[in-house]
């Protein structure tokens, strides 16, 4: 037998991580904050109150009381978990109701719900392709798509972001019968800019490719609450639109729609479906509700939509620029890892939550996003912390190169 030495202890790279610990000792360690209370456009973090404008929390319905009856009304019918699968003892009559009513909303046939977007991109794709076939993604895309185009074994090819011309010279430069999937994201969700669907559309046709848009931000968001696809009209054209639940249906899960013979096979093929637990029945409750309040209330997204404008407008007013943004998604660019940890304590420090965004996740920045129930006066104070913070001076537009996983 061999000598095992101490490199061979996969153990031993734990004393060699000290980015962490260097950043976590300067205060200037950004991650796995313990925030203390959430109400949607506040958040407590030292007992202290800042603005939120780092959640996903699009229509600010985690806090909109007929949700949070919705999930405590799950949770008493059915109790804490469904502890199984759906696919097994795991299923309640309420998932399927959720199914029926996200696939009605979203102009598909069926749907299929899973406990997490993650899981419903890593379930969808390695349940659908095999390694005999090629699977071409905009470089932006999510790294659940990524996840899930590896774990599939298909060939993977990337295009640069939004070109659906060298889209285009991808799939031509395939063998004529390969078996092919495009995937694009419905909104980018480090640029907050839209995919160019329309064009994406017209190479998936011209190049007998099938096509799946990740439209975790995009549904409730654009169209009044439908999505991408609907807001270019392309719903038909567009054969898979993943989502999640955890963004502006307030709750956590995720689900992919489609037609029958499709969600038939994904349910017999998801492994991320098959081998895990199902969303919780508060969970399932939220999400329901939040969709009935999207539904009859689609004014939430005019609301969200001005108030992103809002807050674009603010920025710009000061000399920021937030890049290609056409959504509630707003980036802000920054100078290399230690300017934008700088800029993003002097803005906790200032009372104002937001993300920052290091390589490899994307290109520097700080993600700033904005809710439905943000109020005017919360936004104005969001654009002055920005103002006085020296390292955004001269900011220049984001231009937009995609993600870099
Ligand atoms: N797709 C995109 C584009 C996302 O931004 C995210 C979450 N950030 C997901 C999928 C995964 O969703 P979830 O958080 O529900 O797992």
């Amino acid at each position: 037998m061999n000598a095992i030495t101490d490199q061979a202890d996969v153990f031993s790279r734990f004393a060699s991580f000290t980015a962490a610990n260097d950043l976590i000792e300067s205060g200037l360690y950004p991650y796995f904050l313990p925030l203390e209370g959430h109400d949607g456009t506040r958040a407590r973090l030292d007992g202290r109150e800042l603005i939120m404008c780092g959640s996903n929390n699009y229509l600010g319905l985690t806090d909109d009381p007929r949700v949070r009856a919705a999930a405590g009304q799950a949770l008493d019918t059915y109790g804490s978990s469904c502890t199984g699968s759906r696919f097994l003892n795991g299923n309640i009559d309420l998932h399927q109701e959720l199914e029926k009513e996200l696939a009605r909303f979203l102009g598909k046939p069926a749907a299929l719900v899973m406990s997490t977007g993650y899981q419903t991109n890593l379930g969808v794709i390695a349940g659908l392709l095999t390694p005999r076939d090629h699977v071409v993604i905009d470089k932006g895309a999510h790294a659940s798509v990524v996840d899930g185009c590896r774990l599939s074994g298909a060939k993977l090819r990337w295009f640069p972001h939004n070109d659906a011309g060298a889209l285009a010279g991808v799939l031509a430069g395939l063998p004529d019968d390969a078996p092919r999937l495009v995937v694009v994201d419905g909104v980018y969700s480090m640029e907050g800019d839209l995919c160019d669907l329309p064009a994406v559309v017209d190479v998936c046709r011209r190049y007998g490719a099938r096509l799946l848009v990740d439209d975790a931000h995009g549904l409730g968001v654009l169209a009044g609450g439908r999505g991408t696809a609907a807001h270019f009209g392309l719903t038909d054209e567009v054969d898979l639109i993943t989502v999640t639940f955890s963004k502006s249906l307030a709750s956590l899960g995720g689900a992919v729609a489609g037609s029958e013979e499709a969600i038939h096979y994904l349910r017999h093929h998801a492994r991320s479906l098959i081998f895990s637990a199902s969303m919780t029945p508060a969970n399932t409750g939220a999400a329901l509700a939040a969709l009935r309040v999207l539904r009859d209330e689609p004014e939430l997204t005019d609301k969200l939509a001005a108030n992103a404008g809002h807050l674009r407008r603010g920025l710009a007013a000061v000399g920021i620029g937030t890049g290609v943004s056409a959504t509630p998604i707003i980036p802000v660019a920054t100078h290399g890892t230690m300017g934008t940890l700088h800029a993003w304590r002097r803005l906790i420090d200032s009372g104002v939550y937001v993300n920052p965004v290091l390589p490899p996740a994307a290109e520097p920045r700080l993600r700033v996003s904005v809710t439905a129930r943000h109020t005017t006066a919360q936004l104005d104070r969001v654009v002055e912390a920005f103002a006085a913070v020296p390292e955004l001076r001269g900011s220049r537009a984001y231009a937009g190169s995609g993600t870099t996983q």
